[in-house]
């Protein structure tokens, strides 16, 4: 009767609503949907009003997901404003017929219920929701239920009622939710009051169903009036206390908000503090759409819902249209397709053993990717102080989980008891995968690594972590150089989601395979890359690096360089990048990058005067920035002895009134330059619209460069090669400097217009 979805009616008169066919497994909300929905609630409305219904319970076809929010290929066949205008104004009033049905409606919910699935809950009276998606595996009970309002991600925000019914359902506590984007899981959603009520997975129609029979929660549709104390005690509980901890000093606003807040509802002044903390925490403005989601939300507290919503439909409509909601998307199908590719063999975790050996910055972290998802993980190191500061991260991990509901008190049990500590270890003959984060020297790894697979199992997956030494040339010192391949973390292991696998000569595709079936069991992204220095993403990020350093050279700021990195679109500077990797690590990439690459890496050496001086990065609390105690963020140096000995070369010439703009292109398009070498030379596979994906998502998960333009091939297919290689050609001739000479293929896919998603 209905193209997607169904109607049942109980004996106890309620309804059930299928949101979709039997066999549909993921559920977004297309035209087709959205019509059919709009018919349902229509033969709805008549029922309602022959009295045979006296309650809906709306739910997913899926068994393991509810609704996953708006149909993205749709989005990218849309371009005008008018045709998202429509899509935004069609969503508000099917919605809107929901939210007026005059029975009550429950959401019934199992599994992933995201963006404009949430949404739709939202706009029902209660969301009933099962704490996981289903039977449990032999070690996690299953994969929880979980929910979240991402799209700030997508640099929009929630446009079908999200923005304004979260806070009109549970408060300031949406604010967080609405404007990092992350997931909630059922017991937490529970205690915030976004879920109403939880069941197990067996019994989630019952609940529901008696959900939609009990009494009505009135909505208070008159907007949310909050009294003084309630917000404060909202803030400093949750939003304040959970801001400053991520943030630092940056939302110190959000307690100048609460003092204002104490004279009852929220006020415009008010709001406008707020607007100017976001504003410090965005400084670029980039992320525009985050501090209008906030707007948003504070003018639907101070107005009310139906004032809310029109609210939202007109800011929203600005952002969804943008080259870089535009290239979020693209970015959404890469990361998809990359996910994709990654399947095949699957790896069950709790009945593995997996070797870590080096406890340093990366094996703690590697050790602690792997001991919290349930596999046994056993970690050695010559030295007894790096095991026992590993240990306290890998534990630390494990409880943080805990307490954020991702996993049961048992489960977080079981991956405690799974880890072990082993000094000097020698044997390693119940292995199933092992990992060498030992420190960077390619003469002691060609060393240790015979002796790690002398107890090895013939068929164990060996493994280095090296960020820079040819994976082919530590393979020469194996017997079995087929089991063997990179598997390059990114640091901090245990939250960067990259990993790069890296194809050696000799590695054999059941390696590869079996590399990438771990990567993903903990949960990682991997991107399949062939062997050369720097491999992927430290290559193409070493053009953003070593130009920080020709503009340190021509007199720019440290700050003001960091400044444009992020107006750029990264999510860092690249200066404080190379605070948080380490000068000496740096130094020791860099050089090789150089060695293999020549000129157009060769840059100024100030990382090396700064290294000579003492300044590591954060790890010493000093670097191209100070880190005084407890600082995230760096403080720039000011002492004008201390810029003198360290900046020498550049201060004849300091710009006091920095052209940010310029330093954003000559830190974006050398970066561009060299994507697109990786991309034609197939270091991620066979140039093509896969490669492009792999690469977009490998520089943006392992990176953050151009995030928020979904990768560098992807901005680049925004601003188009043509006018990249003109901008090239423009700051060569400006600066005289080889390296901005656009590379052969560059000029070529210019010449004939070809995507940067497609081969030559
Ligand atoms: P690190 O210096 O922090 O740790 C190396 C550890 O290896 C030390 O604890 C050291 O005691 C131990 N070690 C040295 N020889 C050993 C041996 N024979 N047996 C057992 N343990 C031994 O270094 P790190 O930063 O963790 O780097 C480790 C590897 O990871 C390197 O190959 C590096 O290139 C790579 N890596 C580093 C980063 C980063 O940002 N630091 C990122 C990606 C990859």
């Amino acid at each position: 009767m209905y193209d997607h979805g169904a109607i049942f009616l109980a004996s106890n008169q309620v309804a059930r609503v299928l949101l979709g066919n039997p066999s549909e497994s993921k559920v977004t909300w297309s035209e087709a949907r959205f019509r059919s929905l709009d018919q349902m609630i229509t033969d709805l409305e008549a029922a309602i009003a022959k009295r045979q219904i006296r309650g809906i319970v709306f739910a997913s076809p899926a068994k393991d997901a509810f609704i996953f929010g708006a149909d993205l290929s749709e989005f990218l066949n849309k371009h005008s404003i008018d045709e998202f205008k429509e899509a935004t104004v069609q969503g508000h009033r099917i919605f809107g017929r929901v939210r007026a049905l005059t029975v009550k409606t429950v959401a019934a919910i199992r599994g992933a219920c995201v963006g404009g699935g949430l949404e739709f809950a939202l706009h029902c009276n209660e969301i009933v929701a099962c704490k996981t998606k289903g039977p449990a595996s032999p070690l996690f009970e299953s994969e929880k239920t979980k929910l979240a309002l991402p799209e700030v991600m997508l640099g929009i925000f929630p446009g079908w009622g999200g923005t304004i019914l979260l806070p009109a359902k549970i408060g300031l506590q949406a604010i967080d939710l609405i404007l990092t984007g992350k997931d909630v899981f059922p017991d937490q959603a529970h205690h915030i009051g976004l879920i109403d009520r939880l069941a197990e997975s067996e019994q989630l129609f019952e609940v529901a169903e008696n959900a939609a029979l009990s009494s009505r929660k009135p909505w208070n549709v008159q907007g949310v009036q909050w009294s003084g104390k309630g917000v404060v005690r909202d803030l400093k509980n949750y939003a304040f206390k959970e801001w400053t901890a991520r943030y630092g000093y940056r939302m110190r606003w959000f307690d100048q908000a609460a003092k204002k807040f104490m004279g009852g509802s929220v006020t415009s002044q008010a709001a406008a503090i707020a607007q100017k903390g976001l504003q410090s925490f965005d400084p670029t403005g980039k992320l525009e759409n985050t501090r209008t989601a906030l707007q948003v939300i504070l003018y639907g507290l101070k107005n009310g819902i139906d004032a809310g919503l029109a609210y939202e439909r007109e800011q929203v409509v600005r952002f969804i249209a943008s080259d870089r909601t535009r290239g979020m998307v693209r970015f959404h199908f890469a990361q998809a397709a990359v996910g994709e590719a990654a399947r095949g063999v699957a790896v069950s975790l709790p009945e593995k053993n997996v070797a870590i050996v080096g406890a340093g910055v990366m094996g703690g972290g590697i050790a602690a990717s792997f001991a919290s998802k349930g596999a046994k993980v056993t970690l050695s190191d010559n030295r007894i102080e790096a095991l026992e500061a590993a240990q306290k991260r890998v534990i630390g991990l494990i409880d943080k989980n805990e307490k954020r509901g991702s996993v049961t008190a048992k489960e977080a049990a079981v991956c405690r008891q799974g880890f072990t500590t082993k000094h000097e270890r020698t044997d390693y003959s119940n292995a199933d995968l092992l990992i060498e984060a030992i420190s960077e020297n390619l003469d002691l790894k060609k060393r240790v690594l015979p002796i790690l697979e002398e107890t090895l199992k013939p068929n164990a997956v060996m493994a280095t972590n090296t960020s820079s030494k040819p994976v082919g040339e530590l393979a020469s010192v194996l017997k079995r150089p087929e089991n063997f391949c990179g598997i390059h973390f990114f640091n901090p292991a245990e939250t960067m989601k990259l990993v790069e696998v890296v194809r050696g000569a000799k590695s054999s595709q059941q390696t590869i395979d079996q590399a990438k079936a771990y990567v993903r069991a903990i949960g990682k992204t991997p991107v399949v890359v062939n062997d050369g220095a720097g491999f992927l993403v430290n290559r193409v990020l070493s053009r953003y690096m070593a130009e920080s350093q020709h503009l340190l050279g021509d007199g720019f700021y440290p700050k003001d360089i960091d400044m444009a990195g992020k107006h750029a679109g990264f999510m860092m500077g690249p200066l404080d990048t190379l605070d948080l990797v380490g000068l000496d690590v740096a130094a020791e990439v860099l050089e090789t990058m150089i060695a293999a690459y020549g000129d157009r890496m060769t840059c100024p050496t100030f990382a090396k005067v700064l290294l000579d001086a003492g300044h590591k990065g954060q790890k010493t609390g000093k670097g191209f920035h100070l880190y005084p105690e407890g600082a995230k963020a760096g403080v720039p140096i000011t002492d004008p002895k201390t810029l003198a000995t360290l900046f020498t070369q550049g201060l004849s010439k300091l710009h006091a009134y920095p052209d940010l703009d310029y330093i954003a292109k000559r830190l974006t398009l050398p970066l561009i330059d060299e994507a697109v070498r990786c991309l034609d030379e197939g270091v991620a596979g066979e140039p093509g619209k896969f490669a492009a994906q792999q690469i977009d998502v490998g520089l943006v998960l392992g990176s953050g460069s151009l995030a928020i333009y979904g990768g560098p091939l992807s901005y680049a297919e925004s601003l188009g090669a043509d006018r990249i290689v003109s901008e090239l050609e423009t700051l060569h001739q400006k600066t005289g400097a080889e390296r901005f000479k656009p590379c052969d293929s560059l000029v070529e896919r210019a010449k004939r217009g070809i995507s940067f998603f497609q081969a030559l």
